[in-house]
């Protein structure tokens, strides 16, 4: 067991994000200090910080999404993003959203 030299929490094991990579370090939570370790973090602690890393922008969202083969009625690209969204109401119909790879036009379409 390690403790802060500044204020002499104890250190925890946490995965630490430095500009380029993220390492595993002893870290106060106190005060942020933090030293490097070769030590594992545990699965708990490291979905702990997982969770407040900041979701990035909807675009990266949409990164991670399905495509399909359909023409932008923009620019006639044939592949796109799509997604689903049911609006309030379960007697709505669901809606199918569009986005095109290409020039990023969103569109929609009843199924
Ligand atoms: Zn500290
Ligand atoms: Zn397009």
């Amino acid at each position: 067991m390690e403790f802060c030299p500044n204020d002499g929490t104890r250190l925890k094991v946490r995965q630490v994000r430095l500009e380029t990579k993220s390492i595993s370090a002893l870290a106060c939570d106190k005060c942020g200090f933090y030293r490097k370790t070769d030590k594992a973090v545990s699965k708990s602690e490291e979905l702990e910080t997982s969770s407040i890393k900041v979701v990035g922008a909807a675009e990266e969202k949409i990164k991670t999404m399905p495509t399909t083969t359909i023409e932008c009625p923009k620019c006639k690209h044939t592949t796109a993003f799509w997604w689903m969204l049911q609006t309030r109401g379960g007697d709505e119909p669901t809606t199918q959203f569009f986005r095109c790879e290409n020039c990023g036009h969103t569109w929609r379409q009843y199924a």
